[in-house]
């Protein structure tokens, strides 16, 4: 990360505990790595992507229904899904260090440096031949960037050969003829490469049973898959179909850093979508689509956002895409979007003995369905909105604020009301505007320090209106409203204030844009 960019993250990472949005879990025990509390802003966002996702998947689509399934699941599911044997990521030790690193993400960063080499030159070029400047020439025809470019390849095919046949010896000769590093000791006294199981275990019943070993869920897919039968029959659910569905995952991240990034703790929202076998080509087509769409719906920024296809796929995956944001550390996953085939239904009919097919009445014959999986993380979107939304604003007259421009339907707080004084019966006419509007939409009062602080306090939660109750109020009727993004100030009458802030706020305005 450039040193002004993580100044900012840091800055972000502060402003979140400091308004409510995310504490450090247990904190007043110094915390618990990679686990986080949301407080009581960010909880308020977080329900609001929820409602988005959940909606866009449950009331646009009339064949996607919901389940909620538990975190504890019999331990043969997670023996049929693969994840006891292969749920693995490949970790590396620096010995003067003892920090812990995953070999692939160590490579991947080393990718990630050439790159911004190549991204470099292309800048520099585009400032000398401005208007004229052809990028995709130059890319094929610079000398520099070409021979970036054959290091790159080089570097990837390995990585890449290395990963899918899973040879850590490879992994760790790749990191010493690369020369990488430890970040924190600067040495590469380097420990073998080892593979580490990511799933969390506990026991289920007395040891004097014979207690089970059971495993906490590290992704919330495998609820549904076992509940695929239930779901299908009890709902006359017919191919092509869809079951979503957000929970909690547990992974026991081997680093895990950049904040809500990467928890051990995190929350899911996954649909899996079940097609005819031959069909799901053009459903990973559509979901690849969709899914992008209801990101770009957020208006954080169309470049900000870029496909990014896997080379090496899981056994069982016949194509996947992620979708990438730009975070301050450059573009990450934020969700994945997976065509499985049929393994993981025919893993559970294999392991639990049961059949589990459908009877497709058009083509009068049975089969297991193949899937299309769309699996988001709700705290890595989350992360995204507010790495887009954190503004730093020098104003006019040599005074600045704090700003999160959030996209108003997902904004914990829709409006403030406030009276610009304590008396005089404004309160009590605050009081009023707030019940016509406090059912509809999550509405705040402030009535301590100056109107010009209290703005600041909201701007900085992202509340994109705020209201202030005058004199002038109690004769006309109407009320100052100021935008948090132009803070530009309009007198509106009372009557007209619901509707005003519904048409901004209110996410059917977003889901018709989805539909479009
Ligand atoms: P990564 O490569 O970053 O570890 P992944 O490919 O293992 O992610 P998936 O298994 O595809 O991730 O999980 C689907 C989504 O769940 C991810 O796109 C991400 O948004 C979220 N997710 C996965 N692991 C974590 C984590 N440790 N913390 C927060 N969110 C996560």
């Amino acid at each position: 990360m450039a040193a002004t960019q993580e100044e900012t993250f840091k800055k972000l990472v502060a402003h979140c505990k400091e308004y409510g949005f995310v504490f450090p879990s247990s904190e007043i025990y110094d915390g618990l790595g990679a686990v986080y509390d949301y407080g009581q802003n960010g909880v308020e966002l977080k329900n609001n992507i929820k409602q988005y996702w959940w909606n866009s998947m449950t009331l646009l689509h009339q064949n996607i229904v919901g389940i909620d399934a538990s975190i504890f699941m019999h331990p043969t599911v997670w023996k049929a899904s693969g994840h006891v044997d292969a749920f693995n990521d490949p970790l590396i030790d620096n010995k003067d260090s003892k920090k812990r690193y995953r070999a692939d993400v160590l490579i991947e960063d080393q990718l990630g440096k050439i790159e911004e080499k190549i991204q470099k030159e292309v800048d520099k070029a585009k400032k000398r031949f401005g208007d004229n400047f052809d990028e995709a020439m130059f890319r094929q025809t610079n000398g520099r960037v070409l021979e970036y470019q054959a290091k790159w390849d080089a570097l990837h095919q390995r990585y890449s050969q290395a990963m899918n046949d899973m040879n850590l010896d490879e992994l760790k000769q790749i990191i010493l003829d690369e020369e990488i590093v430890c970040p924190i000791s600067g040495t590469r006294n380097w420990t073998d490469v080892r593979q580490f199981n990511l799933m969390f275990a506990t026991e289920m019943g007395s040891t004097a049973d014979g207690a089970m070993k059971i495993y906490l869920r590290p992704e919330t897919a495998q609820g549904i898959f076992v509940n695929f039968l239930n779901v299908q029959k009890t709902g006359r659910m017919k191919i092509p179909f869809g079951i979503a569905q957000i929970g909690k995952a547990f992974r026991n991240e081997i680093v895990a850093r950049q904040f809500v990034f990467r928890m051990r703790e995190f929350e899911q929202m996954e649909m899996q979508f079940f097609v005819r076998p031959g069909e799901e080509m053009k459903w990973f087509e559509y979901w690849k689509q969709f899914r992008l769409k209801w990101h770009k719906a957020l208006g954080l920024g169309d470049d900000k956002y870029r496909y990014h296809d896997h080379e090496k796929l899981a056994h069982y995956a016949n194509a996947a895409t992620d979708i990438e944001f730009l975070m301050p550390f450059g573009f990450k996953e934020v969700e994945g979007i997976h065509s499985r085939t049929n393994f993981d239904l025919s893993q559970h009919a294999q392991f639990s003995g049961k059949k589990i097919e459908y009877f497709d009445p058009e083509l009068n014959q049975s089969y297991t369905p193949y899937v299309i999986e769309t699996s988001i993380g709700v705290d890595r979107m989350f992360l995204s909105i507010m790495c887009s939304a954190y503004k730093e604003e020098q104003l006019e007259g040599g005074d600045s604020r704090v700003v999160l421009s959030l996209p108003p339907v997902l904004a914990p707080v829709k409006c403030c009301v406030m009276p610009l004084v304590k008396k005089d019966g404004l309160p009590e006419k605050a009081q009023e505007v707030m019940n016509l509007l406090k059912f509809d939409f999550k509405t705040s009062y402030d009535e301590k320090d100056s109107i010009g602080k209290r703005y600041r306090r909201q701007d900085a939660i992202g509340t994109p209106f705020c209201i202030t109750v005058d004199h002038d109020t109690l004769v006309d009727n109407c009320v100052t409203v100021r935008n948090r993004d132009t803070m530009l100030q309009e007198r509106v009458n009372i009557d007209n204030l619901h509707e005003m802030i519904r048409k901004e706020v209110d996410p059917k305005e977003l889901y018709r844009k989805l539909m479009d």
